[in-house]
């Protein structure tokens, strides 16, 4: 399809024109496309469900290519441990809403992302103290330098919080995830405080799956977070930033500037809650810049209003950031991919 509106493939509905879109239904239909596109020097952009990225208002002078490989397949490895095959265009919520009438623990709390399989493992799917590097056992994809399919065991993927090789480069086209999931109705020992709680349970404790999962859908909805008839945030990329992890010099200046500013030992440094900074600096829920917002239900969320073009979105986000860098010394990082614009 030539001249396609790529508005029409990403959950903020903003965005120009794809010089060319194949959806591409089969593995090997795929990965010659890419192959093609790549020997004549054109640019290639992969899409899933289009809920992590921002599409400017030029749109994409290239060849999109939506991944829509499907297939799942399971294998019992022993140890009550199963290996489930998932082709990549097939949609995340759908997979973990199999998994959970089927008694597979793993995703329970991953439950209500939107998406496709495929882009999970590119910024490491996280949600409420899990993520999908806990369960990813090998990824296969189309290796664009080498002109191959190849398989990726996990430790080989570079997992981190919302990061992975596929993140941090174009090289990989995703086809198949192979996940390793456990065979029981018991969810995994709950991380999240506001999980446990709104559970009745404390952290640690391992509830039945499926009331894992009504908790955190629940709670996804009380956020607007999820997709949906009057949803806003089916005009959104989910959370438009990424928690920060601060070194010690930055929480010092943060903590001179907003001493009960909340914070989580993570990795590397100190987490703080991107959503927090957003609204600690008055960017409150509701703000509006031209035909975009802050979502009137979770602050790291902004919406695009009706007629919103791609530059409503990207001048709100980039007067967030600056706000928040200004106050705070903390400059966020956008957590989608941006296409042809920038903050
Ligand atoms: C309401 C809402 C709530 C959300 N909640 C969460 C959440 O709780 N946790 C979370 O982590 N994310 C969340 N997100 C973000 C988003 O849903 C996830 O990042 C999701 O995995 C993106 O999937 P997608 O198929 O839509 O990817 P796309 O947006 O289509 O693509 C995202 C990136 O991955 C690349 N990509 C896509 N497919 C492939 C492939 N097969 N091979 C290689 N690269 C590929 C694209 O080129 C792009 O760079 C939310 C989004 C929305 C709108």
């Amino acid at each position: 399809m030539h001249g396609t509106p790529l508005a029409a493939w990403t959950t903020l509905g903003v965005g120009g024109e794809a010089a060319e879109l194949l959806v591409a239904r089969e593995r090997d239909q795929l990965c010659e496309a890419v192959a093609r596109a790549d020997a004549q020097g054109r640019p290639v952009l992969l899409l899933g469900g289009g809920s992590n990225v921002v599409v400017g208002d030029g749109g994409f002078d290239g060849l999109v290519v939506r991944v829509g490989v499907e297939g799942e397949r399971e294998q019992e490895d022993g140890d009550g441990s199963v290996l489930v095959r998932v082709g990549a265009g097939v949609s995340w919520d759908d997979f973990v809403r199999r998994c959970l009438a089927e008694g597979l623990a793993g995703v329970e709390c991953l439950v209500g992302v939107p998406g496709l399989v495929g882009a999970t493992p590119v910024q490491n799917v996280g949600a409420y103290g899990q993520e999908v590097a806990e369960v990813v056992e090998a990824v296969q994809a189309w290796d664009r330098a080498r002109g191959q399919l190849v398989v990726l065991q996990a430790r080989e993927c570079a997992f981190g919080y919302r990061d992975s090789l596929f993140k941090r480069s174009d090289r990989y086209v995703v086809t198949e995830v192979v996940f390793r999931l456990t065979r029981s109705g018991t969810a995994k020992p709950l991380r999240y405080p506001e999980l446990a709680q709104a559970l009745g349970a404390v952290v640690g404790d391992r509830p039945p799956c499926s009331e894992v999962a009504a908790a955190v859908l629940a709670l996804r909805r009380s956020k607007g977070m999820v997709i949906g008839p009057g949803e806003q945030a089916s005009r959104s990329v989910g959370s438009f930033f990424v928690n920060p992890v601060l070194g010690e010099a930055e929480v010092r200046l943060l903590d001179r500037r907003f001493p009960g500013a909340p914070r989580f030992p993570a990795p590397g440094g100190t987490k703080v809650p991107a959503a927090w900074l957003v609204e600690a600096c008055g960017f409150h829920k509701g703000y509006r810049r031209g035909r975009a917002a802050v979502s009137s239900r979770h602050a790291l969320a902004l919406v695009a209003l009706d007629g919103a073009r791609a530059a409503d979105v990207v001048d709100l986000a980039r007067e967030v950031r600056d706000g928040v860098a200004g106050r705070t010394g903390v400059v966020l990082q956008p957590e989608p991919r941006l296409v042809g614009c920038q903050l």
